[in-house]
């Protein structure tokens, strides 16, 4: 019998997004030292929790979705990562978020493994009283593997602060205690954070700052495009814009817009909220998909889903430098074709670690019943920020590796000695 058997869940037709995070585990292996005799444990999720999720719809009938718990590593601490509803979740896909999740804390130095959870549906073709059903029976379901200090979901694509608020209520009526901490990304009044909202958009532009700081390319001026114009793309937009950048370009699932003198985004946002899509907005001319591919700027933000730069797309991207808000966005092949072409990646375990930093302080908070302001959170977000990215700029530099493998390099490091020390059990 081989060593490892392999995972007989993964459908070997549709590899994607968890082959592309093997890929980047693979590309770390010749900088692992001994660590590298550890590796195979980043390459299969810890423990998969599969749930059915039945509702009553409003209309009397029953329905039935499919929920996903994959917690991929706990070594360091207690899962965390988000919980996504959207029509295109898999298993396969929560798998990798997962993962991304393990490295992402890792590199951020924060106390927590790598989980994320999902539920396969469009939540805009719910009521909201549909979707308080889908979310308390999946909360119900998942409530065998979560907890303060078990594994801590948080708002992900598709899911937001009521989502939250219903997990969180759930939760504590199966354990018969409010147990604030057992999710983040809350609203304020039930043990939120101040600054959690905004804190991965924020996370994003402190990112690119630090990344045009070192590579002569200033915020001000700069010309930006973001893909995605939801809690992460949105804000970041906007804090960009607050610095002295022009947004030349959006796109949203529904449109793609651009303006070469700078696009309002509080107008933008304005017009989304109202309208929930940019399309339409008057203050900007509609593009086409390959127009959006080809705006010209310094600053190109996939703020989105996973797998959106393509090889095709990287050989067509017009800019300097290229912020991952999105989980997954570059796959291994264009993240190739983006270091032959010289456009610096700063990836998403690095650039889009504000959130999950913020949950971070959130979680403290819940267990300490004392929260802080909304100054010392952003001050707080902004030093772990600033300090995990020196630190993988220089491992970048040191080894002359891209600032992916330089971020993977320090977090598996950091995971694998937690496993090592450890110890297999039994
Ligand atoms: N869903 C976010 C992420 O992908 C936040 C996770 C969290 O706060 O736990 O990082």
């Amino acid at each position: 019998m081989a060593n490892h058997t392999p995972l007989s869940y993964l459908d070997p037709a549709r590899p994607e997004p968890w082959a592309s995070f093997i890929e980047q585990i693979d590309r770390v292996a010749p900088h692992l030292g001994h660590f590298s005799h550890w590796l195979e444990t980043l390459k299969r999720p810890k423990r998969v929790l599969i749930v059915d999720v039945p509702i009553v719809r409003d209309d009397g009938s029953i329905a039935h979705y499919e929920g996903y718990r994959v917690q991929h590593n706990l070594s360091r601490g207690p899962g965390k990562g988000g919980v996504r509803f959207h029509p295109a979740v898999t298993l396969n896909e929560v798998m990798a978020l997962a993962g991304w999740m393990t490295v992402k804390n890792a590199a951020l130095g924060l106390p927590y493994g790598g989980a994320k959870g999902g539920v396969r549906i469009d939540p805009q073709a719910f009521s909201r009283a549909e979707l308080e059903r889908i979310t308390r029976r999946y909360t119900s379901e998942i409530g065998i593997v979560i907890g303060p200090d078990k594994d801590i979901p948080a708002p992900d694509v598709g899911t937001n602060e009521q989502t939250m608020a219903w997990m969180m209520d759930t939760y504590s009526v199966n354990v018969g205690h409010t147990a604030s901490g057992v999710v983040t990304g809350k609203p304020i009044a039930l043990g939120g954070s101040l600054g959690r909202l905004e804190a991965t958009g924020r996370g994003v532009y402190i990112a690119a700052r630090e990344a045009g700081l070192r590579i002569g390319v200033p915020i001000s001026g700069a010309r930006v495009a973001v893909q995605g114009f939801g809690n992460v793309g949105g804000v970041a937009a906007r804090v960009f814009r607050e610095n002295g950048a022009k947004i030349v370009a959006l796109q949203d699932a529904q449109a793609a817009i651009a303006n070469p003198d700078g696009i309002d985004i509080t107008a933008a946002l304005a017009h989304a909220a109202a309208h929930g899509s940019l399309a339409g907005f008057f203050g900007a001319e509609p593009i086409s998909d390959e127009e959006f591919w080809q705006a010209e700027c310094e600053y190109f933000i996939p703020a989105a889903l996973e797998g959106q730069v393509t090889p095709e797309r990287a050989r067509n991207l017009r800019t300097r430098i290229v912020v991952e808000g999105a989980n997954g966005p570059t796959t291994p092949a264009a993240d190739d074709i983006l270091q032959e072409r010289n456009i610096l990646v700063i990836p998403d375990v690095l650039a889009n670690a504000g959130g999950v930093t913020v949950s971070y302080f959130e979680w403290v908070q819940d267990f300490s019943s004392f929260f802080w302001s909304e100054e010392e959170i952003n001050a707080r977000l902004e030093s772990i920020m600033m300090k995990a990215f020196a630190a993988i700029w220089q491992t970048a530099r040191e080894r002359k590796v891209s600032v992916r493998t330089a971020a993977f390099i320090i977090a598996c490091q950091r995971v694998l000695a937690a496993r090592e020390q450890r110890g297999l059990y039994p």
